[in-house]
């Protein structure tokens, strides 16, 4: 990635008392904001700095925290504002993994920086490396996982609708989806690749996934240059299993890709050597794709290649091209030459600690690996400065709004006793019951079917005689002030229909 392809094509953001545009040299060096985390983060971060000092480039590290210590603060965002300043001042950062509490707790702040920076695009390389020996050896595994990093369901809202049914809200726009497949085009053009796959789950999700899909083909048709392919997300991951080396590059939602992502990285070794980057218009925030691995913190055990090959990343996004290819000619040289290793690495040579590994490296530096054939990446990435959609936006649509889903909590009434209570609600409000589901399967009409009913339940009306015009709040309080007296209802959905087609999906089981 080459800075003068990606934020230089972005706004300038000034630091208010110096005016220095986001990016520009400081000082005659570059200033870079450092975080070196949680866990072994430290221990890889300072590796890593080491090493990228060794090359020679001149950068201005701003050691920032954030993540655990900062929660334990009292900061429940995970970021203090001095991070956030020191990152609009530098636009680029080199971070260590964030450990989020598991199941409970603060919002990953790692998920915050994301947000907070409009880091829309999360790519993930994954090669083989010279002598880390993997049941996929010699097949020349070399694709990019590039993965939405903002939407999906890591937007991350969820609520429980009882005591017993928790829900989160699967977000994918037209826009977020344009960014990210412009960015994995521009990504495959950069790095000379000529197939791009997009994965999803759009056979099931059928209106969240196959927008993305949707927006994929649209976006396209302007890059004929690379073949466009779609593939479902459960076979790409069976696929990648059987013949990694058939991809190149693969463009996917946010959780889908976070999970892919890290198989991939199995594929070559582990989540060792896995390298990203989380990359907006302007802002670039390095980091490995492994956590904060609490197993092995503290102990000098962490693989630091990882993190020294985000190093490379970084030199490349700043424009030091020769100093990247020397950190990674070295450190090439160095794994392909199995003198020395870190303990989660299966080869002959002798187990080293972080920094002894990352010391072994600068000792290498200026070497380049005998055998093994590195491939450079191409260079200059365009990142996408969307502000709104270029293709399919609204301003062509014609909308009508055909009735409501209400949820309603109810665990004691059968789903025919409801059913009856709630027609009687519609008639009264001018709308007609068209079914009542029950976690997607429709219950009321009865149809057989052998669902587990739970307390949260969707009851789908429909506006009778609707004449396309949007259907009046009045009408709608009217009829939820007539809900309320069967049950508890949590919320409401408005039905669509764009150019005519239903914009909601059918129950299962609906005719
Ligand atoms: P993890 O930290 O990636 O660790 C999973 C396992 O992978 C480790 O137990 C270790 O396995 C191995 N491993 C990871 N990195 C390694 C390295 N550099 N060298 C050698 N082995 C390495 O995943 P996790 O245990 O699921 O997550 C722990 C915490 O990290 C959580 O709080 C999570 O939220 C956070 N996290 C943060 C980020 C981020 O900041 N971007 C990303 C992912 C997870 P063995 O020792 O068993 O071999």
């Amino acid at each position: 990635m080459n800075r003068s392809g990606s934020v230089g094509v972005g706004k300038m953001l000034t630091d208010g008392g110096r005016g220095v545009a986001v990016g520009e040299k400081v000082d005659g060096g570059h200033l870079v904001t450092l975080i070196p985390g949680d866990g072994i983060g430290t221990e890889v971060i300072d590796a890593a700095v080491l090493a990228i000092e060794a090359t020679g480039a001149r950068i201005l590290w701003e050691r920032m925290e954030a993540g655990l210590k900062v929660f334990q603060s009292g900061d429940d965002s995970g970021v203090p504002q001095s991070t956030r300043d020191s990152i609009a001042r530098s636009g680029v950062v080199f971070k260590g993994p964030l450990e989020t509490p598991v199941g409970y707790g603060q919002k990953s702040a790692n998920v915050t920086l994301r947000k907070l920076f409009e880091t829309f695009g999360n790519i993930r390389p994954t090669r083989e490396l010279p002598g880390i020996v993997t049941p996929f050896s010699g097949r020349g595994i070399d694709l990019v996982v590039v993965r939405e990093n903002l939407e999906d369901l890591y937007a991350s809202i969820e609520y429980m609708q009882t005591p017993t049914v928790a829900q989160g809200l699967k977000v994918i726009s037209r826009l977020g989806s344009e960014k990210i497949i412009r960015l994995a085009f521009e990504v495959a053009r950069s790095e000379g690749f000529t197939t791009l796959h997009c994965a999803t789950k759009s056979n099931i999700m059928k209106i969240t996934e196959a927008l993305f899909k949707r927006t994929f083909e649209d976006v396209a048709k302007e890059y004929p240059d690379i073949q466009a392919k779609h593939i479902i997300i459960d076979n790409l991951a069976h696929q990648l299993a059987m013949r990694p080396e058939q991809f190149e590059v693969v463009v996917t939602t946010n959780l889908h890709g976070d999970i892919i992502s890290d198989l991939a990285a199995g594929l070559v070794g582990g989540l060792g050597f896995a390298p990203s980057v989380n990359i907006g218009s302007q802002v670039a925030i390095f980091e490995c794709v492994h956590g904060s691995a609490p197993d092995i913190a503290g102990q000098d055990k962490a693989n630091p290649t990882a993190a020294l090959l985000t190093g490379v990343m970084m030199l490349r996004h700043l424009g030091e091209m020769e100093r990247a290819e020397t950190l990674e000619n070295a450190l090439l040289f160095t794994l392909e030459q199995q003198k020395v290793r870190t303990g989660d690495v299966r080869s002959e040579g002798r187990v080293v600690g972080t920094r002894a590994f990352a010391e072994e490296i600068c000792a290498n530096l200026g070497k380049s690996p005998v055998k093994f054939a590195r491939r450079s990446s191409a260079g200059k990435l365009v990142v996408p400065t969307l502000s709104g959609p270029k293709v399919g936006g609204s301003e062509t649509v014609s909308r009508s709004d055909v009735g409501i889903d209400v949820y309603v909590e109810d665990s004691v009434r059968t789903p025919a006793e409801l059913g009856g209570l709630l027609a009687e609600c519609a008639r009264s409000n001018g709308y007609r019951l068209a079914l009542i589901s029950n976690r997607g399967a429709v219950v009321y009409p009865p149809t057989g079917a052998m669902t587990d009913c739970v307390d949260w339940y969707r009851c789908r009306f429909i506006k009778l005689q609707s004449d396309g015009s949007a259907i009046s709040n009045e009408s709608i309080f009217a009829l939820l002030q007539s809900i309320s007296g069967v049950g508890r209802w949590m919320h409401v959905e408005r039905l669509l229909e764009l150019d005519g087609a239903a914009a909601y999906t059918k129950a299962q089981g609906e005719g």
